[in-house]
């Protein structure tokens, strides 16, 4: 119950200062001051925001033996972002956002409380642990590039296995959802440029409306999820963004048309943004317009180690917490690219909002704090006991 009451003072404080990706300086500094006073070390790193601490364990059997015989301690990883997103909040809460355009509306508040929750459950137990384990406060999740700062910062480099969490805002509280495979898809953003002929619009025949040609494009970006993806595999393409003309008489010359595609594969992510190449292609051929496209990839898609996914799942079970194993989402999570060079889970805990997650009125309930808390500290614990063995 203490901690339960430290959580929810230290999630307020959180919440009501929320900072955009890459400038997390005060959440930094707060996290830092917390983790200080709690003797909690922290690791000197390249990163301008966001940190690493480090827990070692004190356990005189904490050994486990490499193949060549030397000694070697186990080292894992506990991850959460620290990132808010620019939204005016509208959740009515007594400890709203007091950073204008600015709210923690991704529950990323609720994830740096928890980590801090789990600081200070381990460092309890520093003599019962059997290797180190590494905190990372990540910054910049959302769009930042964050998650390429810590791998390129070399942080990482020796940690075998890492361990994320997500609030989910439409599960009870408290209930744990975990499962193997992709959890997240793989996500890639488009923008598309059509450069035409404006007129007066009494005259269309003397323009070369890109508007009309933009039309076909959105029309036929549809059919490349209906017709040419199966329909048991998942994929999203949305045009989101559109921007063209000025006036009711006037025929403008250039059309911008914005989006995303996501999907559960590299390749089925490639296939998308080929297909609407040449959709831009043939729409441009066919009206006589030039069409520029261009991609970029945000994401590759998440994919939790199953051994490691059930080992999440018995861990939260033994703590007597319902586990279920949750449907995967089209949202992207940057924790992907750990799992490329690290085997690692990442997994979603129950705070019950009314409104989902980047929603103005996004709130979660302050109660399962401690229950994730004690999951992350109880997973590294495990993780260490399981590699050590
Ligand atoms: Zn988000
Ligand atoms: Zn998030």
């Amino acid at each position: 119950m203490i901690l339960q009451k430290t959580l929810e003072e230290y999630f307020k404080w959180f919440h009501r200062h929320p900072e955009l990706g890459n400038e997390e300086k005060e959440t930094t500094a707060h996290i830092r001051d917390i983790l200080t006073a709690a003797g909690v070390e922290i690791l000197d790193t390249s990163l301008k925001t966001g940190l690493v601490a480090q827990i070692s364990g004190t356990k005189s059997d904490s050994q486990s033996k490499s193949q060549n015989g030397q000694q070697k301690t186990p080292v894992v990883a506990l991850r959460c972002d620290i990132d808010a997103l620019p939204i005016d909040e509208a959740s009515g809460v007594a400890y709203a956002s007091e950073n204008p355009h600015c709210m923690h509306a991704c529950g990323h508040d609720f994830h740096i409380t928890s980590m801090l929750g789990a600081a200070l459950l381990l460092t309890q137990e520093k003599e019962n642990l059997t290797g180190t384990i590494k905190l990372l406060f990540q910054p910049a999740e959302e769009g930042g590039g964050g998650a390429k700062q810590v791998l390129d910062s070399g942080v990482l480099d020796d940690v075998e296995e890492i361990y994320g969490l997500h609030v989910a805002a439409d599960l009870e509280k408290n209930v744990i959802a975990v499962r193997p495979g992709a959890t997240h898809a793989a996500v890639g953003s488009f923008k598309i440029v059509i450069r035409g002929k404006g007129s007066h619009a009494a005259y269309p025949h003397l323009s070369n409306d890109p508007l009309v040609a933009s039309a076909a494009i959105i029309t036929a970006a549809q059919t490349i999820v209906s017709r040419n993806t199966s329909p048991f595999e998942q994929a999203v393409v949305s045009i989101t963004h559109v921007e063209g003309g000025s006036a009711w008489n006037v025929i403008p010359s250039e059309v911008l048309i914005e989006g995303t595609f996501r999907a559960f594969s590299e390749e089925k992510l490639n296939y998308l943004s080929e297909r609407l190449a040449q959709i831009c292609e043939g729409i441009g051929i066919s009206y006589g317009l030039q069409v520029d496209y261009a991609w970029k990839r945000y994401t590759i898609a998440t994919n939790n180690d199953p051994a490691l996914a059930e080992f999440a799942a018995q861990t939260a079970r033994d703590l007597g917490l319902t586990v279920i194993e949750g449907e995967p989402g089209m949202g992207g999570e940057d924790f992907a690219l750990y799992q490329q060079k690290i085997k690692g889970v990442f997994w979603n805990i129950g705070v019950a909002s009314p409104n989902g997650l980047h929603h103005p009125g996004f709130v979660a309930n302050l109660e399962p704090l401690s229950t994730a808390a004690g999951l992350l500290a109880r997973l590294g614990k495990g993780a260490l006991e399981r590699l050590a063995d």
